[in-house]
């Protein structure tokens, strides 16, 4: 089931890895990284969306799909360096691909989503602040059909191999199907292991991972909800969709995404859709604040849905109560 698409995606996602790695790799020997300068994610996020999109339109030219990005910045003709950088780092991993191919593939990405038929939701790189900082960056491809997720690559090219504690190897890359399991293998070779959850019965056992930004989820709220729930072991802080992996395979237990009581932000569907099922494939559970499945069937957003909590599914229930809990406190 699903055998070819999930070909497909993996290979896809391995090359556009490989892209983002060039990018960071120049910056790093180059040294021009600086905190204003926005244009190295420009390039790594155009040329992802370029190499992924063609990939996926050469295979299933039906497919719709969604993603961040258009090629309209390129365009413009005070950028035509920023183009010539993205035209470069495409060519070096797909050398057939031209100016036109590449302008026509990041294009292509403009679907809206909705509760039928079938569309494919990319993030080329989640976590901008983290590959800007040189720490975890994730490279998010999924395939919706019918408002159900049914396919997730997420390809982690800075996440260690193992653990976070592990030493900086090639990546990693992680895989599900709908009904079928999560995989998860090294970037640099083709064989792929089970993923499982953390065999954590109880919450005060977790180890809870959240957004390195403060902007994206309240630090605050997480930390009452840890001491309510008696944890007590050291969180983790990543970047991107990689927090999903890190409870996919069983490192950490808990993911909160919990909005500030003033937040109005509503989560996009290509942030969460490949982690999402990548964990719930690996036996965790995903929800949002309320305990509610997140709903993927309504556009570009998750708007009927309030933060998120990822967890290894055994002590779901009793983190949802205690993050209820916390939130009623105000
Ligand atoms: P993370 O690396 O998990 O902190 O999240 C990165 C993602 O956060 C980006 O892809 C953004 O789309 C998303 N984001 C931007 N603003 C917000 C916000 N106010 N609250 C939550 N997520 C946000
Ligand atoms: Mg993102």
């Amino acid at each position: 089931m699903l055998d070819t698409e999930l070909q497909v995606a993996l290979d896809a996602v391995r090359l556009a890895c490989a892209l983002s790695r060039n990018v960071r790799a120049a910056l790093v020997t180059e040294d021009t990284l600086t905190k204003k300068d926005r244009s190295p994610v420009t390039i790594a996020d155009l040329g992802v969306q370029a190499i992924i999109s063609d990939r996926l339109h050469a295979h299933f030219p039906g497919d719709p799909l969604m993603a961040e990005e258009e090629a309209g910045v390129l365009r413009a003709p005070e950028n035509a360096e920023l183009q010539k950088k993205v035209l470069e780092h495409v060519a070096r991993i797909q050398p057939a691909m031209g100016e036109a191919q590449v302008m026509a593939a990041i294009d292509r990405g403009h679907h809206q989503g909705g509760a039928t038929g079938r569309f494919w939701t990319m993030d080329p790189i989640d976590g901008t602040k983290g590959f800007i900082r040189n720490d975890q960056y994730a490279i998010a491809l999924a395939l919706i059909e019918n408002g159900q997720i049914i396919l997730g690559v997420l390809g982690c090219p800075s996440l260690p191999e193992g653990s976070m504690s592990g030493k900086d190897g090639t990546g990693v890359i992680l895989a599900a199907r709908k009904g079928l399991g999560a995989t998860v293998g090294s970037l640099a070779g083709k064989t792929m292991q089970t993923a499982t959850v953390s065999p954590a019965a109880s919450p005060a056992e977790a180890v809870v991972c959240e957004s390195v930004e403060t902007g994206h989820t309240s630090h605050s709220r997480s930390s009452r909800i840890a001491a309510r729930l008696g944890i007590t072991k050291p969180s983790l802080h990543l970047d991107s969709q990689c927090k999903y992996s890190v409870v996919a395979r069983g490192e950490a237990s808990l993911y909160m995404r919990l909005p500030s009581k003033t937040s109005v932000y509503e989560e996009m569907i290509w942030d969460h859709a490949a982690g999402a099922l990548i964990v719930a494939e690996a036996g965790g559970r995903v929800s949002d604040t309320a305990g509610k499945p997140l709903d993927f069937s309504l556009g570009r957003t998750l708007r009927n849905n309030v933060g998120v909590i990822a967890t290894n599914g055994r002590i779901h229930d009793r983190v949802i109560a205690a993050v209820q809990a916390v939130i009623a406190e105000g």
